[in-house]
C-alpha cells in the first residue's frame, strides 16, 4: 500500500491535500509535511482545511498557504490525512467522485471512505505514517518536511507522554532529527508563545472546576460570556482540557466549551485503560481510546448531567 501511494506521488502531476477542521498539531504537521514534499517535487499543490489553524501554529511556514475548503481545486489526487471521517475534512462526494481519493490515517473507526486507505490505528501520529511512506518509497525528507513531522509526532504523543509512545515512535523523532529538526526551536514555538490574554481565559476557567464520581471525573468549561470578557476565542482553549486530566485521581478530564448558546463542543482525555472515543461517540464525536471529543446540545446543566451519566461507570 505504502508504495502504491509512493507511485502515485511519483507519478500524478496535480494534488489536493486536506485535514480535518479544527485541526491539531498532528493534523497540521501530517498535511503540512505532505503539502511541502509535493510542492519540493514540482508538482501542482493545494492545501484545504474547512478552520483556520489555530494561532500558535502560525510560526509555520506554509500557515498562509492553507485555505479554507473550496470543494472546486481541479485535481487528479485528493489525499486526506487525520481524518475519521470523510466530512470531517469538508470534502463532497461529488468533488471527489472523479479524482483518485487516498485516505491516510490512524483512528480505528475510520471507515475506509477513500479509493486507497491506509488506516494504522497504533501509528502514534499521522505523521509517523506519512514518514513510512517518504523513507520507503525513497521521498526527499528536507528540514522543513522533517519539522512538520516533528511536529505531528511531538503534538499527538503529549510530548512524548502518552501510552501511543513506543520504541518506534522515538526512532522516527530521532531520525527527523538527523534531518535537522532542533527539538527546542518546535517546542519553544508550540508551547512556549501563549497569549496573555488566554492565561486570564484560564484563570476564569480553572475556576468552574468540579470533580465528580469520586474524584475520577474532572469538568472544567469555558462560557461566552467569559470569552468576551477576555476578548478571546476558541482558539485560546486549545489545551484546557489537560487541566482537567491532570490532577491526581482523575480517570477522565473533560472540557465543555461554550460555542452558541446550547451548544458545548466537548473534549475528552482519560489516561489508562478508559476508552474515551465510544462516549464521544454517543455525543456526535469520536476520536480516540484517550483523546477524543464531540458535540452536546443542551442548556449548561443538562449537558453537564449527560456527561456525568455517561461516565457514571467510572465510579
Ligand atoms: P479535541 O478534543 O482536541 O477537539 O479532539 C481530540 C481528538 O478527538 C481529535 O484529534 C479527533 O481525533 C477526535 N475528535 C474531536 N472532535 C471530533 C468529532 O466531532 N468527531 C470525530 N469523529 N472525532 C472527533
Ligand atoms: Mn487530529
Amino acid at each position: 500500500m505504502k508504495h502504491e501511494i509512493g507511485k502515485i506521488i511519483k507519478e500524478k502531476n496535480s494534488f489536493l491535500v486536506v485535514t480535518h477542521k479544527n485541526p491539531d498539531g498532528d493534523a497540521i504537521g501530517s498535511s503540512f509535511a505532505l503539502y511541502n514534499v509535493l510542492k519540493e517535487l514540482g508538482k501542482t499543490v493545494y492545501l484545504e482545511i474547512p478552520t483556520k489553524p489555530a494561532y500558535i501554529y502560525d510560526f509555520l511556514d506554509d500557515y498562509n498557504a492553507v485555505e479554507i475548503t473550496t470543494n472546486s481545486k481541479d485535481v487528479e489526487v485528493v489525499i486526506a490525512l487525520d481524518s475519521a471521517e470523510m466530512h470531517r475534512c469538508g470534502l463532497d462526494k461529488e468533488y471527489v467522485k472523479d479524482k483518485l481519493l487516498i485516505n491516510i490515517d490512524h483512528h480505528k473507526t475510520n471507515p475506509g471512505f477513500g479509493n486507497i486507505n491506509l488506516i494504522e490505528p497504533e501509528a502514534a501520529a499521522v505523521g509517523c505514517i506519512v514518514y513510512d511512506i517518504l523513507k520507503s518509497n525513497g521521498l526527499p525528507i528536507t528540514k522543513k518536511t522533517a519539522e512538520y513531522l516533528y511536529l505531528s509526532i511531538l503534538t499527538d504523543t503529549g510530548s512524548f507522554r502518552y501510552s501511543s509512545t513506543s520504541p518506534k515512535t522515538f526512532k522516527v523523532a530521532a531520525e527527523l532529527l538527523e534531518k535537522g529538526v532542533e527539538p527546542w526551536y518546535i517546542a519553544s514555538n508550540v508551547y512556549e508563545r501563549e497569549k496573555p490574554e488566554t492565561y486570564k481565559l484560564l484563570s476564569l476557567t480553572l475556576d468552574t472546576l468540579e470533580l465528580h464520581l469520586s474524584g475520577k471525573l474532572a469538568l472544567l468549561y469555558t462560557t461566552q460570556d467569559m470569552f468576551k470578557r477576555t476578548n478571546t476565542t476558541a482558539d485560546n482553549t486549545e489545551s484546557f482540557v489537560n487541566f482537567a486530566r491532570s490532577i491526581r485521581g482523575v480517570e477522565v478530564g473533560v472540557f465543555l466549551r461554550e460555542d452558541e448558546p446550547n451548544v458545548f463542543k466537548i473534549s475528552i482525555r482519560s489516561r489508562g485503560s478508559v476508552d474515551v472515543s465510544e462516549v464521544a461517540a454517543r455525543f456526535e464525536g469520536g476520536g480516540h481510546k484517550n483523546a477524543a471529543g464531540g458535540t452536546l446540545r443542551a442548556p449548561f446543566k443538562e449537558a453537564k448531567q449527560k456527561i456525568i451519566d455517561a461516565f457514571s461507570f467510572l465510579k
